[in-house]
């Protein structure tokens, strides 16, 4: 064993024991006076309370209808909202830094900043199999995690580079996490390793036909894994995704391929469609979302990456990338389509290091693009970044809702957030799985 390892471990530990004494000894938690959102869409509820217990919503009644149990701890949360915890349903946490010490103050600052869960969606699983081991426990004052192993036709590991680096030492393509699909593969065994991983869904990639992405959808499905893949696994259309059965598909601006006359053979120019002549209501995209609605598939929007990139790299997207994303996600919702919210990024602005780590995660910022550009309401934004990407991350049983019997995951708000979508960056404080969290530490 390395020093370094044995250093990560002795750490973890430690934090372990120090998380294990605490909930020990965690009093039952009264929110009282707040005015509830609970992330299903309804409006808020003023002058209610919430009762916290092992770590979970015991009971919410109106305030005073119920006396307090004897030793609860009680937040007088006069003139403030509580909304669930929010949930980054696009995240690559694992970059190229792989020392476990670099990410204790990221995942920290996420929670902090009102993220208590977020989606993984594909890195080195040998290290957030590690960091979803201590967040979901508690030993970390971190989000959840919840994460993928990746599945792309052969040819795809030989061009990625990020797929190199996140499966090194192994034999490319060969990774339980990040696994070529051929049509010579055993689909039931690839799907059995992918899963033990720990891995809550396969991602599907790039360059898989139309019928691996059946079959390995099928399988995943089997086994209990779901599947959340790209819009651009070319040769497969969008179309031929959602009709294989996926349960989530990401990226709005993707979805201009689903009404191109033919599909790129590389997938690297999936930013490049034509969106000056396709229309974000197209009869195919009008369809294409005819059937999400009806298979509960959830489009991943994630539209602030594509902002950045449209502002700072402009060569590497299509024309009129960002007015056609708004539009077709604008579209999406009209139809009834569930959108949840992700911000395809480590969940925090890049370069958001030392004093920048202050800086409040992307989730606020990509909520706030649906409710200015796509039509959605400051409650169905929150929804969106709670029930919706509770539903993609497939939680939907534990978290996502203020709901009883479902995890304490909240964020108390100073600011009333149904008018204003910016005032969910005005947070008290967070509480995950019954536990308090404050900006300042405390
Ligand atoms: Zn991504």
């Amino acid at each position: 064993m390395s020093a370094k390892i044995l250093m990560t471990c002795l750490v973890s530990l430690a934090l372990s024991a120090l998380a294990g004494a605490a909930l020990a000894a965690e009093p039952a938690l009264l929110l009282a006076h707040v005015a509830i959102i609970d992330g299903t869409g309804t409006p808020a509820k003023p002058n209610m309370t919430i009762l916290v217990e092992g770590g979970r919503i015991a009971a919410i009644y109106p305030d005073g209808s119920q006396p307090a149990p004897t030793g609860a701890k009680v937040e007088d949360l006069s003139g403030r909202y509580v909304i669930p915890g929010l949930i980054d349903a696009h995240v690559h946490l694992t970059g190229a830094e792989p020392d476990f010490a670099h990410y204790v103050p990221h995942l920290q600052a996420l929670l902090r900043g009102g993220v208590t869960a977020i989606r993984d969606m594909a890195g080195d699983d040998r290290l957030i199999a590690y960091l979803a081991g201590e967040a979901n426990s508690d030993a970390l004052a971190s989000p959840d995690i919840y994460y993928v192993a990746l599945m792309a036709g052969p040819t795809f590991f030989a061009e990625d580079v990020r797929a190199q680096e996140a499966s090194a030492g192994e034999r490319l393509g060969f990774a339980p996490w990040m696994q070529a699909i051929g049509p010579d593969t055993d689909i039931r065994l690839a799907v059995a390793e992918a899963k033990g991983t720990g891995a809550t869904a396969l991602k599907l990639y790039a360059n898989l036909p139309p019928n691996l992405v059946r079959q390995i959808t099928a399988e995943a499905h089997r086994q209990g894994l779901r599947v959340w893949t790209h819009a651009t696994i070319f040769p497969t259309t969008p179309t031929e995704a959602v009709d294989a059965g996926v349960d989530t598909i990401s990226h709005s601006p993707y979805l201009v391929w689903a009404a191109a006359p033919k599909v790129p053979d590389d997938y690297r120019v999936r930013a490049l469609g034509d969106f000056t002549h396709i229309r974000p209501d197209a009869p195919q995209i009008v369809s294409l979302f005819k059937a999400m609605k009806q298979r509960g598939t959830i489009l991943d929007a994630t539209l602030l990456p594509f902002l950045e990139e449209a502002k700072h790299a402009s060569g590497k997207v299509g024309a009129g990338i960002m007015p056609w994303s708004y539009a077709v996600t604008r579209l999406a919702h009209q139809q009834g389509v569930l959108v949840d919210v992700g911000t395809d990024s480590s969940g925090l602005a890049d370069g958001a290091q030392g004093p920048n780590l202050k800086a409040l995660p992307l989730v606020h910022s990509e909520m706030a693009l649906l409710v200015e550009h796509c039509g959605f309401t400051p409650i169905e934004a929150i929804r969106a970044a709670t029930q919706i990407s509770a539903a993609a991350m497939g939680q939907s049983a534990q978290r996502g809702t203020i709901t009883p019997g479902k995890r304490a995951d909240l964020v108390v708000l100073n600011a009333d957030p149904t008018h204003d979508i910016g005032n969910t960056r005005k947070i008290d404080f967070v509480v995950k799985s019954g536990r308090i969290y404050r900006k300042d530490g405390g």
